[in-house]
């Protein structure tokens, strides 16, 4: 592929609160079309129609991209919230995270982890080891920004992931972030449950763990949601981090394993 791409973001507010943001990465031709799906996204959302979007549009260096692989899908069917998060925590330790920072970051996204209880607009960074939060605004946090799948990918992801009955775009999105999120060296570990009062299913993710979808990790009707990153990095490499996370063109070009669908049954 030799075309340039363009960075494609949208963010929508809603009486001064974020509700929907969308990232692309999208050669000139398809900056219309793409644009137009992220309009209409903002104006659709189960969190209330938008009254300001933000759109922008920035070139981006080939040179500057770096290339990376989906992680594996894993999709774990479980019977309720609660037993969601008793296998995301598990799964959480066994990829090295401290139990006490897993249980940190879970009372911060059930409570909103950000000022008022609200949900943030990016993510939390919480060591790994002591659950410190670490990022310097806890309302906006870490906005992951500027990754996309290759066309070839997102083709061929499209059937996989319809196989599972996957293939909408809370999956698709949250795989693409989840990708350029496990290529940080420093983070050890990622959380995730939406904001979406419809959409109940959540993830871990880690490097060598994939990314382990979790069909409920909330409870219906729960606007309260977030991600965190569970980070191994000194305060003074953050900004590093963060930078990297935020600024750094990332393009998918491998897909990974979609792997069958796998029940949780309660053991008591
Ligand atoms: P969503 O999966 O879009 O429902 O988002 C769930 C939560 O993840 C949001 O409430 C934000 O706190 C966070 N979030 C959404 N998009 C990003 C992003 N690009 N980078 C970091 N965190 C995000």
């Amino acid at each position: 592929m030799t075309e340039t791409l363009n960075s494609l973001r949208m963010r929508a507010e809603r009486d001064g609160t974020h509700i929907s943001g969308a990232e692309r990465l999208v050669p000139i031709h398809q900056l219309e079309d793409a644009a137009l799906k992220m309009v209409q996204r903002a104006l659709q959302h189960p969190r209330g129609q938008a009254q300001q979007i933000n759109i922008s549009v920035e070139p981006i260096e080939r040179a500057a991209l770096q290339f990376g692989r989906l992680p594996d899908l894993h999709n774990n069917q479980v019977e309720c919230w609660q037993q969601g998060r008793e296998l995301a925590t598990e799964m959480l330790v066994a990829f090295g995270v401290a139990r006490v920072a897993v249980e940190r970051a879970m009372t911060y996204l059930a409570a909103g982890a950000a000022p008022g209880g609200l949900s943030m607009r990016g993510a939390m960074l919480i060591d790994a080891d002591s659950g410190e939060r670490l990022e310097a605004d806890p309302a906006r946090g870490v906005r992951v920004s500027r990754m996309d799948l290759s066309c070839a990918v997102r083709q061929q992801l499209g059937p996989l992931l319809a196989g599972q009955g996957l293939n909408n775009p809370h999956v698709i999105e949250a795989l693409t972030l989840a990708a350029k999120v496990v290529a940080a060296p420093t983070l050890a570990a990622e959380l995730c449950w939406s904001d979406d009062p419809d959409y109940l299913a959540g993830y871990v993710a880690s490097r060598n763990g994939g990314y382990q979808r979790i069909s409920f990790l909330k409870a219906a009707g729960e606007e309260r949601g977030g991600r965190a990153f569970f980070v191994r990095c000194s305060k003074d490499r953050l900004a590093t981090l963060v930078d990297w996370l935020e600024r750094q063109p990332f393009l998918i070009e491998r897909i990974g394993r979609i792997h069958p669908a796998r029940q949780w049954k309660a053991d008591r």
